[in-house]
């Protein structure tokens, strides 16, 4: 019988994987003692690209968009730990908590937001809490999610004390394009916030997720405990963001 796997595909699944191998290496050396996760963010990529990419034993990944991560969910194996990473909707808070195998949703932005996904946790009967990240903008721009780095103590306080059925676990910033890596002003705000709210509310694990393609060495050295990298892995997303 001959082998029926196109060129293409063979290609591409090693290009996959050798991008992903060269930056868990990078990861695992740059995260010395720290628990630092890799995300490989799959949005708008096959699912093929994902099947390709756990050949390498990674098991995060991170997608933006409802529909998509409810259609690559059913269909890839159930040992992956998928997080929710664009903004979330309350009519889609039923949805996404739905997802057995969710690892996290990291773009909570109001506590109203936590109060939805909250009751929606209860509604569908989910098995664990369900672990959350506050979003914050810590750029302060406007066309970005998130709440306002003042506001981020209380959102946490509100989810840590009316939200059973979720897991306050840390803090998440997408910060703003192109900063110079170096003192990078949104990657100090997140690791001042994450020092300040652990300590406050008395917290055992509260993690910062910070640095996607262009930066996540660098916010691994700045102690970042979830880098968030798509392009790197995958190539250029056909759709802009
Ligand atoms: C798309 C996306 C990423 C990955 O960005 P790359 O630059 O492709 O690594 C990370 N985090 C969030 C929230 C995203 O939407």
């Amino acid at each position: 019988m001959s082998t029926t796997t196109p060129v293409n595909a063979i290609e591409r699944e090693q290009e996959i994987v050798h991008n992903l191998t060269k930056i868990q290496h990078t990861v695992d050396h740059l995260k010395g003692s720290n628990t630092a996760r890799l995300v490989a963010v799959s949005k708008y990529m096959p699912a093929e690209d994902i099947e390709y990419a756990t050949k390498t034993g990674q098991t995060h990944f991170g997608e933006n968009y409802v529909q998509e991560l409810t259609e690559k969910s059913q269909k890839l194996p159930k040992s992956i730990d998928w997080h929710f990473i664009g903004h979330l909707q309350s009519n889609k808070c039923k949805a996404v908590a739905g997802i057995p195998n969710l690892f996290i949703v990291e773009t909570i932005d109001s506590a109203k937001k936590a109060d939805t996904l909250n009751k929606a946790c209860i509604a569908v009967e989910r098995k664990d809490k369900l672990k959350v990240y506050v979003q914050v903008n810590t750029s302060g721009e406007e066309a970005k999610s998130g709440v306002e780095p003042a506001d981020a103590l209380d959102v946490c306080k509100h989810i840590k004390e009316n939200c059973p059925a979720l897991e306050l676990y840390g803090l998440m910033t997408i910060g703003m394009k192109d900063r110079d890596a170096t003192n990078n002003p949104d990657f100090e705000k997140i690791v001042e916030l994450r020092q300040d709210i652990k300590s406050k509310l008395n917290l055992d694990v509260f993690e910062a997720s910070f640095g996607m393609s262009g930066d996540y060495e660098e916010a691994l050295k700045d102690g970042s405990n979830n880098v968030r990298v798509g392009t790197a892995i995958f190539g250029a997303r056909r759709i802009k963001q």
